[in-house]
């Protein structure tokens, strides 16, 4: 199969197989995640990531992000306070938790009475 750049549709390499969501990496450099597959013209288009198989932490990120391939999930809100995830662009799976911060905020309503005083000496 024939593998080729999404975004700019240059041939990159060829291997046996691919499945959509499969991470290859070229020379040992390069990660691709392949996007789309053509079985009949035996052809697929993989979009560049970054990934990093020895993955540190994200913390007190706004969104959930995959320490993997750093995909950041835009509805984290819809997902349950704490739980394991596979990642929807590389497949790796983590465990996130979502972190609560508290604030305060204060709007004026009315001024304590203050006692003016003048000192004629
Ligand atoms: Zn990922």
């Amino acid at each position: 199969m024939r593998i080729y750049l999404q975004e700019t549709g240059e041939f990159l390499f060829e291997i046996p197989e691919v499945d959509i969501g499969d991470i290859c990496l070229l020379n040992q450099k390069h990660y691709y995640v392949v996007c789309v597959v053509h079985l009949v013209e035996k052809k697929a288009f993989v979009k560049q990531i970054e990934f990093k198989k020895n993955a540190v932490e994200k913390l007190f990120e706004n969104h959930i992000i995959c320490p993997y391939c750093s995909h950041e999930l835009m509805d984290s809100w819809e997902h349950k306070d704490i739980g394991k995830m596979e990642c929807g662009r590389c497949g790796s799976i983590f465990d996130y938790i979502r972190e609560v911060s508290v604030s305060y905020s204060t709007y004026p309503d009315q001024a304590a009475e203050v006692i003016e005083i003048r000192r004629t000496r």
